[in-house]
């Protein structure tokens, strides 16, 4: 039997362990990904972290790890048709069951039975993984292994800022992670007119500034009311009166002030798209003055539209038009894998988006 190396979960507990285990066996509708590029996702470090989400939603241990990756099909499934060997792929991770009330009108992202890669079964911190063809998407062989491998979140940052046209916008972001970073390139190329990146790390925030923001905030040293002054300062500065409030706001954070003062920042009419997963199920906010009276769209976010956003990303990175290196802070061997968890788990923040390179 064929082995390979992989990082797993072992135990019902913080870490994982990098063992040799079978080459997965694939059925009839997947394929056998070679990986070239895998990253750590936050949803990974809180599988490694073994945190209560983990506890709760994790059912199978041992499993392998990771959701983000690119790679070289080298065998595909009976039933397979479209995908064929040689084609150089990544995946949508959330997996839609085609039937339920979401996915009857093609909301496939938010399927009501989503299965996803790594959380609910073995993932592609690997050498080889097995992929259901349905979520293969094939990449342009000119994008490098490093930056097809982010396209997952890559499309959560492109989905949240390109739901509705930003063009001529002020776009004011909220979240310094990666998915911010990437959303901050996302609004610049898409031509807004001012974008604002508010976070909580110097090193981040200087990403920022090569993502195109023009305005890099750190709340921890300036205060929200100086981040809010900041910004009604920039737009009276250029466009009109701050006292107005920007265009759009994009929650990437889910915190409770950052929610508070993003509802207060947006304008009359204006959007304000929600894909930070908040840490408290309750937040507290003027829902009256933030959304009622002002008119205000709401837009959640979760996932990618499959495939409208797959195919943005694509040619964004295809274009040249989207360079999301600043972004890609480090490049490790698998056998790495624990500096990689404490890369993205150290404070201060002195990574952007990490990448296994195979
Ligand atoms: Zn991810
Ligand atoms: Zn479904």
């Amino acid at each position: 039997m064929a082995m390979m190396k992989a990082v797993r979960k072992m135990k019902r507990e913080r870490g994982a362990e990098l063992v040799q285990v079978p080459v997965p066996t694939i059925k009839p509708h997947e394929v056998l990904v070679k990986v070239r590029a895998t990253s750590i996702c936050g949803t990974d470090v809180s599988i490694y972290d073994w945190n209560a989400w983990a506890e709760n939603r994790i059912r199978n241990v041992p499993q392998t790890m990771g959701h983000e990756f690119a790679g070289d099909v080298v065998e595909t499934g009976s039933a397979v048709r479209r995908i064929k060997v040689g084609d150089y792929i990544s995946a949508e991770t959330h997996i839609p069951c085609f039937n339920c009330p979401p996915c009857l009108n093609r909301q496939f992202h938010i399927c009501s039975n989503l299965v996803i890669l790594g959380v609910d079964g073995d993932g592609c911190f690997a050498e080889y993984a097995a992929i259901p063809e349905d979520v293969c998407w094939v990449n342009e062989k000119s994008i490098p292994p490093e930056f097809a491998c982010v396209q997952e979140p890559l499309g959560n940052a492109t989905y949240t800022v390109c739901v509705e046209p930003v063009v001529g916008k002020s776009v004011i972001i909220f979240g310094d992670g990666p998915t911010g970073l990437f959303a901050t390139g996302v609004a610049r190329v898409a031509g807004a007119s001012l974008v604002a990146t508010i976070g909580r790390h110097n090193f981040r925030l200087d990403i920022a500034k090569k993502m195109g923001a023009d305005l890099a905030l750190n709340e921890k040293e300036l205060g929200l009311d100086g981040v809010e002054k900041a910004i009604r300062d920039a737009l009276s500065a250029k466009f009109y009166d701050g006292k107005y409030g920007a265009d759009v706001v994009l929650d990437m954070v889910g915190t409770e002030e950052g929610i508070a003062l993003g509802l207060k920042l947006v304008r009359k009419g204006g959007r304000f798209s929600a894909f930070g997963v908040a840490k408290k199920l309750q937040i507290p906010f003027d829902y009256n003055n933030g959304i009622v009276f002002k008119g205000v769209d709401i837009r959640g976010i979760n996932g990618r539209i499959m495939y409208d956003t797959w195919y943005t990303v694509k040619n964004l990175l295809a274009s040249g038009r989207l360079n999301i290196e600043p972004v890609v802070t480090h490049k490790l061997p698998l056998d790495e894998f624990e500096k990689g968890f404490a890369l993205m788990m150290d404070r201060p923040k002195v990574s952007g988006k990490v990448v296994f390179m195979l």
